[in-house]
């Protein structure tokens, strides 16, 4: 761990976070469109490759950094954070698997921001039972051709390139799964109905649909039939970060009630005199600090190359649940005025419930947790 890089990576991110992306945050959640002003501000900042190789433009930094700066996204916004977190899980799968051609043509442009990346794996009748994906992909000449449905998937409209998971050997379960890259543009890869969320507002999820979908068979990342493990690996890896998001979404929840309980006064005094407000505060500060201290260790697992399956399953199990508990108690500190859009605890309530869902459901962590302790494959 790099002290001194991460304190600079806190102190621009926090700079960032309060010039940038808290001044559009109600819009974003208003509007419901995805916030490409704010998007190219946040890419100049180095963002989107802020743990890619410098030869491609990346900064090269660790995942301490990634945290950090997913971290303070999501006090900012939730929307942003989950932007960035899909835009990271596939950067990390091309990083890593893809040929060094796709790399060298695709690369600065995925580190600069000009192309955002997505990561499709979950379709209409396979969230949590991931392994059970319909799509598929089969060579024709040197083409892949690509067929199928993915569903809730986040920058789907947005992206530049797009990693899915689909079948291309029906016989071998998870062994026929691969990931095959298909850029923006491509006339056989059409967007679907874009969703009408609770939460996250300023991101962009909705259906993608593959007919007919052809690419140079070179798309193929990495090896046949090793997609569903590429998935899995980065799972774990936006499991870290979903758990960061949690961070920053009860740092908020947090600094929120504190202001709002020193200032609001009820039978003749401040409201966070009452114990069944500041206990509310101090649940809040327990659960920072337990989710902050987890997430580090996970990072330093993951720059030592060890597995962090498991306590990325908690954090992301933990973080999730004391996320949204947290908002809902900011509510209730915030009175009437916390059930009104006119403050901010509301919308953190409808960000955080996704904290509970995606990468994974909290239901799902469980069940790698207490797999992994009882030892069941
Ligand atoms: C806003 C948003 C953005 C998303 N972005 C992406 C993306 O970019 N890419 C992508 O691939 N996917 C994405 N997803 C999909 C997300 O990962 C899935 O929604 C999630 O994994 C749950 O799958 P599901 O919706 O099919 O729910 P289901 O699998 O149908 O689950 C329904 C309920 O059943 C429970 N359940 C299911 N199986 C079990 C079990 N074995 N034991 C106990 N309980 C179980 C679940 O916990 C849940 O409560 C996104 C989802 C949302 C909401």
């Amino acid at each position: 761990m790099n002290i001194k890089q991460n304190e600079m990576v806190r102190k621009m991110a926090r700079e960032l976070v309060k010039n940038e992306v808290m001044p559009f945050d109600k819009e974003m959640d208003q509007k419901a469109e995805f916030p490409w002003h704010v998007m190219k501000e946040i890419a100049k900042y180095g963002a989107f490759g802020l743990t890619e190789d410098p030869a491609y433009g990346g900064a090269g930094l660790d995942s301490y950094a990634e945290t950090i700066f997913t971290e303070e996204m999501a006090y900012g916004s939730s929307s942003i954070a989950i932007t960035l977190d899909a835009h990271y899980l596939a950067a990390h799968i091309f990083a890593k698997y893809a040929s060094k051609e796709l790399k060298d043509r695709l690369m600065p442009d995925m580190n600069s921001g000009n192309c955002i990346g997505c990561f499709a794996l979950t379709e209409p009748s396979a969230g949590s039972d991931a392994a059970g994906i319909k799509s598929t992909a089969h060579l024709e000449g040197d083409e892949w051709v690509i067929n199928g449905q993915k569903a809730w998937i986040t920058n789907y409209s947005v992206s530049g390139f797009y990693l899915l998971a689909v079948l291309t050997d029906k016989t071998k379960g998870t062994r026929g799964i691969s990931v095959i890259m298909v850029e923006k543009g491509n006339p056989g890869l059409k967007f679907g109905h874009k969703e009408d969320k609770m939460g996250i507002r300023g991101s962009d999820t909705g259906e993608l649909f593959m007919s007919n979908c052809r690419v140079p068979k070179e798309n193929l990342i990495g090896e046949l039939g090793k997609g569903f493990k590429y998935c899995m690996e980065v799972l774990d890896i936006g499991r870290h970060l979903i758990g960061a998001m949690s961070v920053g979404v009860m740092r908020r929840c947090m600094d929120e009630s504190v202001k709002y309980a020193n200032e609001r006064k009820a039978f003749g005094q401040s409201i966070g005199k009452f114990e069944a407000v500041s206990f509310k505060i101090a649940d809040m500060k327990i659960a920072i600090e337990t989710a902050e201290a987890l997430t580090e260790k996970i990072c330093y697992l993951r720059e030592n190359k060890q597995p962090f399956s498991v306590p990325a399953a908690c954090l992301k199990a933990y973080g999730g649940q004391r996320a949204v508990w947290s908002a809902d108690a900011a509510i209730q500190i915030h009175g009437g005025n916390g059930y009104s859009k006119e403050f901010v605890p509301e919308r953190l309530l409808r960000d955080a419930k996704i904290l509970e869902i995606g990468e994974g459901t909290t239901e799902i962590q469980k069940m790698i947790i207490g797999n992994s302790m009882l030892s069941i494959k």
